[in-house]
């Protein structure tokens, strides 16, 4: 089988691993560079936030992806000499109001959970500001370096033969049979901006953000509801292994990487496609790194930036055939958790592809116009 993937962030880089493990002939489409949109500018921490307040569907995947990760990197590490930093670091979340519902949640879904008392927040994280009052620990949770991760990935893909087309820019497609109201047709090809044409036998788009314009200007006239929310972050650097974990508070959080970078997350802005950095997040997200970490007040951030997370509803992904063309398909609107639901979000899209069992579920991830 032949399948065009749209779009190289960490939903299209996976999907074109598995797809070509799995024997198909794949070519990715990329309107700019691989990884460097949503995929490049996120935390990287391979779990959702408050992972209790999401839809059985996300903790779904998200388990599935966890347990899929370590050996992920781990090949890409074999495969390409890139370590993409997998850090089993833990995740500490502090005064969360629904800390009952978080730990019968735990424990009906396997998670290891722990209450943390105050003066144990104290020992354990000496750099932590003395006002929280309690913590809840998810040892078993890490954080992975994603720009690394992104560069494995594209290597290893072009490695296992799969076509990586950078600077195609798809706006429009190729269609038969759909003449008649009501048919559905076939996308014969997709056409790109500078008026190169690609051959489609399967189609798959993998437009993050962007998905929604993009299955329209295929000619998709009822597209799922995939929308920009911009995020935007700020890194710092203190001595290696000061931090020792994720800690989030109050939406806000701080994750550790090796070299003693700190990043510091995020805003959730809906302002369409602006991917700018403002003023106001610098000012609002230093003051959450300071709430949480005092020793950084004597730091100017490093770097700020921003991205665009392909929001959805509730945070479930689409998977599945979409619209009204038959050999059309979408892998998009991951949301907050594009990073850590990867492996499983493209091992499901090609068993459903391949005609594989699915590893779950698929119908809460199918579209349906109704939705
Ligand atoms: C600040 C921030 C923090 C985050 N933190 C985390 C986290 O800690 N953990 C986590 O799991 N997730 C996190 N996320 C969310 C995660 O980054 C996203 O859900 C994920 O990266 C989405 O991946 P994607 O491949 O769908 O989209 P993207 O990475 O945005 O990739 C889409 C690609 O499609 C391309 N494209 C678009 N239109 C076209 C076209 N017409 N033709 C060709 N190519 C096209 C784009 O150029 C882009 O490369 C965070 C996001 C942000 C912004």
């Amino acid at each position: 089988m032949q399948v065009l993937i749209v779009g190289g962030g960490i939903n299209g880089l996976m999907s074109a691993r598995l797809l070509r493990a799995a024997g198909c002939e794949v070519t990715l489409l990329e309107r700019g560079d691989t990884g460097r949109e949503a995929s490049w500018a996120g935390g990287g921490i391979v779990s959702p936030l408050y992972p209790w307040r999401y839809a059985p569907a996300v903790t779904a995947l998200a388990q599935m992806a966890r347990q899929a990760y370590p050996r992920l990197v781990g090949e890409l590490l074999a495969e390409t000499g890139i370590d993409a930093e997998l850090e089993q670091c833990g995740m500490l979340m502090l005064d969360a109001t629904d800390a009952a519902e978080a730990l019968s949640w735990a424990a009906a879904h396997g998670e290891d959970m722990q209450r943390r008392a105050q003066d144990r927040l104290r020992a354990e994280l000496p750099g932590l500001a003395p006002h929280w009052r309690q913590g809840l620990w998810m040892p078993a949770i890490a954080n992975v370096r994603n720009p690394r991760l992104l560069k494995a990935l594209r290597e290893a893909v072009v490695q296992a033969g799969v076509r990586v087309v950078t600077g195609a820019e798809v706006t429009g497609a190729e269609v038969t049979g759909a003449e008649v109201v009501g048919d559905s047709g076939r996308v014969t090809a997709l056409k790109a901006a500078d008026g190169r044409c690609f051959e489609a036998e399967q189609v798959v788009v993998c437009g993050g953000a962007w998905s929604r314009g993009l299955l329209q200007a295929l000619g998709v006239t009822a597209p799922p509801p995939v929308r920009p929310v911009r995020g935007q972050m700020l890194l710092y650097r203190l001595p290696p292994g000061r931090l020792p974990c994720i800690v989030l508070a109050e939406g806000r959080y701080v994750i550790p990487r090796r070299d003693g970078h700190v990043l510091c997350g995020s805003t959730l802005e809906e302002c369409g496609f602006d991917k700018s950095v403002t003023e106001t997040a610098l000012l609002s997200l230093h003051a959450s790194a300071l709430r949480l970490l005092p020793e950084l007040s004597d730091q100017e951030p490093l770097a700020q930036w921003a991205g665009l997370r392909p929001g959805s509803p509730d945070g479930t992904p689409y998977i599945g055939r979409v619209g009204n063309l038959e050999n059309l398909w979408i892998n998009a609107g991951q949301f907050r958790n594009g990073l850590v639901l990867a492996p499983a979000s493209a091992r499901l899209l090609t068993d459903l592809m391949t005609g594989g069992t699915p590893c779950t579920d698929p119908s809460p991830y199918q579209w349906r116009e109704e939705d």
